[in-house]
């Protein structure tokens, strides 16, 4: 299957979705941005870099995942409409993550670019990273901030596991965007031999672009399946919003299809009016955050304010601009799902179908139980399952307590 999909909205020349997006970085890294764009369009074009992409994700990854009709949940709703979950959690590495990180580190190598570096907050992307440059052959050193470092201590041990370099950065807050700094430092200096892979739909172009086809095969597939199965299209596509790569990977093989609405979900932490949340799109205003423009929480002098949600994944300021684009165009809705609400929908989903979601993923899941008395009768509700909870189960023991 091709990478791109030529028929379907692409940026503008200098990277930007209507007023987002763009390239807003240091004059150096201006260069290397621009001769990535036109490696990745050649390599994109290159039908033998698509056949081996595609074995990597089907024979080592696991794609096509299925797409599997939750009908014990469907019950638990009332039973009137119905719900198909993308299983991106039974990817290899347990997310979404490994679509990304296995295209990046293939063009790398084909750019005769032997080190990588990325950087992680929860550590998520990490791990995807080092898995992928394990495979390939390639160097990876990972930034991570001091502070995620301690939060994170399991994931920082596997990156080790799987032969990386991790990086602690002290400066500023000792969290993500810390480390985003000093991996853009390092790609400044070492551009000549390195590829720097970013985690989602954020930064400058071409990476949102990029990002968004190697995790578009989501929507592809998921098209052809529902196709396949039921003969129609869905009538809503559900999925949570970090930085906005797993939704934008299932929404955009859509785009044309005027009928089918898009839900994008994001973290409301502890509620709006508490301030401690990550609804950047919801809450933010427009501003420019690690290269690029897009809805951002920030003050208001433009200083980046820290976001908060029980999911590390969701827990970030900024959003793609390709998503900032659709909100306000109208073609996707935007929502806020609290801590508390996810949590719900994590042990509905769990109990029902025997599938334990991540806390991101559980954003999404009640966002479907919160519009279930709306949805109309025989609708199709799909939705983008993009991780396992495994690796949430410490921090869910702090908020779930059982009777012995
Ligand atoms: C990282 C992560 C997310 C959030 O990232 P996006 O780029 O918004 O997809 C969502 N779900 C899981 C399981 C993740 O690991």
């Amino acid at each position: 299957m091709p990478t791109v999909d030529a028929t379907l909205p692409r940026p503008d020349a200098t990277g930007r979705y209507g007023c987002y997006g763009g390239r807003f970085v240091p004059e150096t890294l201006m260069q290397t941005l621009v001769d990535l764009e036109a490696e990745y369009k050649k390599v994109s074009a290159d039908p033998a870099f698509h056949r081996e992409l595609d074995f990597l994700l089907s024979d080592y990854a696991g794609r096509p995942t299925p797409l599997w009709r939750a009908r014990r949940f469907e019950e638990s709703l009332g039973g009137r409409f119905q719900v198909w979950l993308k299983r991106e959690d039974l990817l290899h590495t347990g997310a979404h993550k490994i679509n990304n990180t296995l295209g990046q580190a293939l063009l790398a190598r084909r750019l005769g670019k032997k080190r990588i570096i990325a950087e992680t907050g929860a550590g998520q992307h990490g791990v995807a990273t080092a898995t992928a440059c394990a495979l390939l052959g390639l160097g990876c050193i990972v930034y991570m901030g001091a502070e995620d470092m301690e939060r994170q201590q399991l994931n920082v041990f596997r990156m080790r596991l799987l032969g990386a370099e991790v990086r602690k950065v002290t400066s500023g807050s000792c969290t993500l965007k810390d480390a985003t700094n000093e991996a853009l430092r390092d790609w400044l200096a070492n551009c000549d031999d390195t590829h720097y892979i970013i985690g989602s739909v954020v930064g400058p172009h071409p990476f949102p672009m990029m990002v968004r086809d190697f995790q578009s095969v989501i929507g592809r597939e998921a098209r052809e399946q529902i196709l396949k199965a039921e003969g129609r299209l869905p009538d809503h596509l559900v999925a949570c919003v970090g930085g906005g790569s797993n939704s934008i990977g299932l929404f955009h093989p859509f785009y044309e299809d005027a009928d089918v609405e898009f839900w994008g979900v994001e973290a409301e932490g502890s509620g709006m009016a508490t301030g401690l949340h990550a609804a950047t799109i919801t809450a933010g205003e427009v501003g420019v955050f690690q290269g690029s423009m897009s809805y951002v929480l920030q003050t208001n002098d433009g200083q980046i304010t820290p976001a908060h949600s029980i999911s590390a994944g969701l827990d970030y300021p900024g959003t793609g601009p390709e998503h900032s684009f659709y909100a306000d165009s109208g073609r996707a809705h935007y929502l806020p799902v609290t801590d508390e609400l996810a949590l719900q929908a994590l042990r509905q989903m769990s109990e029902t179908e025997g599938i334990i979601p991540a806390l991101e993923t559980a954003h999404a899941i009640a966002q479907v139980i919160r519009m279930a008395p709306e949805v109309k009768d025989d609708a199709i509700l799909l939705v983008c399952f993009s991780g396992r909870g495994d690796k949430d189960v410490f921090s869910l023991q702090k908020h779930i307590q059982f009777e012995e």
